[in-house]
């Protein structure tokens, strides 16, 4: 008889607020800013004297939106007309909502998102009309929201939305609060520029990070603990290619190359995961589920080789 290995309990400081009866859980950032989940995705609102601007259409929380926005601006007073929709990027788990909301509702966005959605052709995601390159601030209802593109990072098109009077930063699939990043470092399609995003949110001022996942919002406890996971995960990902010698696994495999790459990875590979695991578990969530740092380890193994050239030498 088998047992099946137990997994560690998620850290009860890495839940969230329960979601209600219908799905979803809507609370206050700070002042008029206020975001929503279904426990696994987040977006966020803000309600102003002249209209509702939404971040983000998760199709998770979908109709929910419309019931967070309508029972908290009913309660503050406030008009729940939604003027406007922000994309933070194009990914349709985040974005794929949007449709909801007609064309009266202007939506921003980044060129490459516009470009990205015109290419998607998906009538749940049109693309933004109110477009920018580098930054843009949005005023609406005497209120300051600042939209920035500092280059690719989990998307070619991720941006940075910061309400300074909100003491707020929402930067989407970076940094989930109290979780351990899931497969390929949070799907990351270019690994500099993710820990240049990293770097950044760990550098701007904020008390309140909206990362878009997960059961809660983001501190500045968990970005520290999220950049020494981070830390750790790449030194030992370069000690690991500093110490593996491939040579073996081409001698032993013979013409099939292929098979030689694969045994050579997956020991680089199985070198970094080990200690990780028992080094994040009960520190993190899923820390243990040791697919995903391993899938993590592996994607920054290749961006050290292919980016910056670890371990590559020129034949004499
Ligand atoms: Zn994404």
């Amino acid at each position: 008889m088998t047992t099946l290995p137990e997994l560690a309990p998620v850290p009860v400081s890495s839940l969230g607020p329960q979601p209600n009866e219908q799905g979803f859980h809507v609370g206050r950032v700070e002042r008029n800013l206020f975001w929503v989940t279904d426990g696994t995705y987040q977006s966020a609102f803000l309600a102003t004297e002249q209209g509702v601007v939404l971040f983000d259409a998760p199709p998770s929380i979908g109709g929910n939106l419309r019931r967070a926005v309508d029972e908290v601006t009913a309660a503050e007073g406030l008009t729940n007309h939604i003027t406007h929709l922000v994309y933070s990027h194009h990914h349709a788990d985040h974005a794929g909502a949007a449709g909801l909301f007609g064309p009266d509702v202007l939506k921003v966005g980044h060129v490459e998102t516009a470009r990205l959605l015109r290419r998607a052709s998906d009538p749940k995601r049109p693309p933004p009309t109110v477009v920018f390159e580098d930054t843009y601030t949005l005023l609406v209802g005497g209120e300051r929201i600042e939209l920035t593109w500092h280059g690719p990072n989990h998307s070619p098109d991720n941006i940075f939305i910061r309400c300074p009077d909100h003491d707020a930063l929402m930067v989407i699939d970076i940094v989930n609060a109290g979780w351990i990043p899931v497969y390929q470092l949070n799907l990351s399609e270019d690994v500099p520029g993710y820990f240049d995003a990293v770097a950044r949110v760990g550098d701007l001022p904020w008390t309140h990070l909206i990362g878009g996942h997960l059961g809660r919002l983001a501190t500045r406890d968990d970005i520290a603990l999220h950049r020494r996971y981070l830390a750790d995960v790449e030194t030992a990902c370069r000690e690991a290619l500093a110490s593996v010698n491939p040579l073996p696994h081409f001698a032993h495999h013979g013409p099939n190359a292929w098979a030689a790459v694969r045994d050579w990875m997956d020991e680089l590979v199985a070198r970094v995961t080990a200690p990780i695991v028992a080094k994040y578990t009960g520190a993190l969530a899923a820390a243990d589920v040791e697919e995903m740092t391993a899938s993590t380890a592996f994607t920054i193994i290749q961006s050290l080789r292919l980016d910056e050239g670890v371990g590559s030498r020129i034949r004499s």
